[in-house]
């Protein structure tokens, strides 16, 4: 249950005008702009030689990379949803409301960024309740979406849907069909649909693919729109929206469009690729993106998802 009031009245007349966006619809599918909003420092990959005791200490860049993002997105008209650490809410509320302003959903993205995999179902409704109760107060909207750090509902974690949906969660944008070292199910549904669980049924928005050979590739963002070529991305979502007539989820971190960030000196091999590479670039590729797609945010894409081709998965 929610530990605040939300003041409804208030939050109606405070909520920017939806302007449409300049692209033609021509039919072409409303596909799901996701920003997860954290610091440089607070990435899964840097755990071990981060320790949140220290997050303070760092030089804090979150709020200039997510500002040059709204930037970015009000050119285009495009407005899309922001997962929000509850950590980072705390600290810049206003930040919060400039999302907001912006005409941006805020939806969760945990308080203390801890992998749900390595917490308790108790850890984790307080970690979700921490967030909401940060997320809510900042931007007097209520919050009805979650995306786990680093895709972090996988088989040994489905349980956290159950939590999500007890604390009346509409929506999770957690899993992604696909393998890796540190998330992933690789046999999960690839398309926006409903899962049903014992305690109800959420929507579920999975990462994006696209499906070579009986096997999903992740055309969804982050790094591997920032390391494979722009192609890849463009193909795969041109793919998913003409070929499969489903709308694509893409996430992307405010530190990957930030290429003057501070560089920490222990991280090595793959973490330095995957978290330094071609980050002066992606600026620019975002502003490609949303001029080739449509986007929007994750309530405006399920509003168009039909309950005929939203498929129950039970798990
Ligand atoms: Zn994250």
């Amino acid at each position: 249950m929610n530990t605040i009031e939300i003041d409804r009245a208030a939050t109606a007349v405070a909520a920017p005008p939806r302007v449409a966006t300049h692209h033609q619809d021509n039919g072409a599918i409303l596909n799901a702009m996701t920003i997860d909003v954290e610091d440089y420092f607070q990435v899964s990959a840097f755990d071990h030689i981060v320790p949140r005791a220290r997050w303070e200490s760092f030089e804090s860049r979150v709020c200039r990379n997510t500002e040059t993002l709204l930037e970015v997105f009000a050119g285009a008209n495009v407005h899309g949803t922001f997962f929000v650490l509850g950590w980072v809410a705390d600290r810049f509320p206003n930040l919060v409301r400039q999302i907001r302003a912006g005409g941006h959903e805020i939806a969760s993205h945990g308080y203390e960024h801890r992998l749900v995999y390595s917490l308790s179902a108790s850890q984790f409704r307080d970690d979700l309740r921490r967030a909401r109760l940060a997320l809510e107060s900042a931007a007097g909207a209520p919050v009805v979406g979650y995306r786990a750090p680093s895709f972090s509902i996988t088989h040994q974690s489905l349980w956290a849907l159950d939590v999500l949906i007890e604390e009346g969660y509409a929506y999770d944008a957690s899993i992604y069909p696909i393998r890796h070292d540190r998330y992933g199910i690789p046999d999960w549904e690839r398309h926006i649909h409903r899962v049903d669980r014992a305690a109800g049924s959420i929507w579920e928005l999975p990462g994006s693919t696209t499906k070579l050979a009986g096997t999903n590739f992740p055309i969804g963002g982050g790094g591997y729109f920032r390391l494979l070529p722009y192609a890849w991305t463009k193909r795969g979502i041109a793919r998913l929206n003409e070929g499969e007539r489903q709308p694509s989820v893409f996430y992307l971190h405010p530190w990957e469009i930030d290429p003057g960030q501070p560089r920490l000196e222990q991280v090595g091999g793959l973490a330095r690729l995957r978290h330094y590479g071609n980050l002066g670039k992606t600026q620019e590729r975002l502003g490609r993106l949303v001029r080739d797609f449509r986007f929007g945010t994750v309530s405006d894409v399920l509003a168009g998802v039909t309950a005929p081709s939203a498929s129950a998965v039970v798990a």
